[in-house]
């Protein structure tokens, strides 16, 4: 069965790109709606629909636009919260062009949607089915989707910096895996590319407190790491988020080799595009009890949060 929030919940804070604060205010949502985002502060044509056809590519983080140009950005960690607990059904008002970045993870976003609760709905959940593989390359990364009877996630980085290095992790999204594993993983930068970003107008709203900032060998964020590979959580908790604007939880194992969040959207873009390649499919419950954000407790949740 479909799900939303049982009640509203805020969130409030910088965004990590733009640096302009907002509010979020995420509502429950009825059957089929998926998940929109308003933007409170335009007029017109203010709803985002956030489907991977919404999509603007950007190596940095994740835009939607809606047909009159209305933009919100930085959806990931909150896509990837909602994901991870399993909420089919929302709507979220945004009061400015970016989601806050908060700590740099996803970890307040699910504390918000775990004391919220999750409600289960009377209309069906249908799921999307990776019926074969699909491939894409862009530059020097690839991701894949293969079938498989439920998500897993499977990523492997290579980073100069001996504070990232080679990372890899495989999981299985089922039983908070996501909340337990993932969600608190914060998102990371090297101090080199700092100056770049800025110079290009980005990261303007970046501290050492809502990215971990690294410099050969060394971490500058104050504290250090909260996992060893924390690195390689985040992309996979990124992949996660930059799946579901599939529209519908996926079955089936997605590999990513140095990706990002616009290998991942071509990727989407190519499965869509292979009537081949994926079906819809009505989740039993066997399926359902496999998916990410079934079962979840509140000792899964890391203690950050
Ligand atoms: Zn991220």
């Amino acid at each position: 069965m479909q799900t939303t929030l049982d009640t509203i919940v805020a969130f409030e804070g910088k965004g990590l790109h733009t640096g302009a604060f907002a509010s979020v205010v995420v509502r429950p949502a009825p059957a089929d709606h998926g998940i929109v985002f308003r933007r409170t502060d335009v007029t017109d044509h203010a709803d985002v629909s956030a489907l991977w056809s919404n999509v603007i590519v950007s190596p940095l983080n994740t835009r939607i636009e809606n047909a009159a140009g209305t933009k919100v950005s930085t959806i990931e960690h909150i896509m990837a919260a909602l994901a991870g607990c399993g909420i089919h059904n929302a709507l979220i008002e945004v009061s400015g062009p970016e989601v806050p970045i908060l700590d740099g993870s996803a970890a307040e976003f699910v504390e918000g949607f775990m004391r919220a609760g999750v409600r289960t709905m009377s209309a069906p959940l249908r799921v999307i089915e990776v019926l074969k593989p699909v491939t894409v390359t862009v530059g020097g990364a690839t991701a894949t989707l293969t079938p498989a009877d439920t998500l897993h996630i499977e990523f492997e980085i290579d980073f100069a910096d001996r504070a990232i290095g080679h990372q890899e992790k495989h999981l299985n999204m089922s039983n908070g895996a996501f909340v337990r594993e993932l969600c608190d993983s914060r998102t990371f930068c090297r101090s080199s590319d700092v100056d770049a970003m800025r110079a290009q107008g980005l990261a303007l709203g970046g501290t050492l407190e809502n990215a971990v900032v690294v410099d050969g060998a060394e971490v500058l964020s104050p504290g250090g790491l909260r996992h060893r590979d924390e690195a390689v959580r985040h992309k996979m908790l990124d992949a996660l988020g930059d799946l579901y604007t599939a529209g519908a939880p996926i079955l089936g194992r997605y590999t990513g080799q140095k990706a990002g969040h616009a290998v991942t959207n071509a990727l989407l873009r190519a499965l869509f595009d292979d009537p081949d390649a994926w079906g819809w499919a009505v989740a039993d419950a066997a399926t359902a009890a496999r998916l990410p954000g079934a079962g979840i407790r509140w000792s899964d949740l890391p203690a950050v949060a």
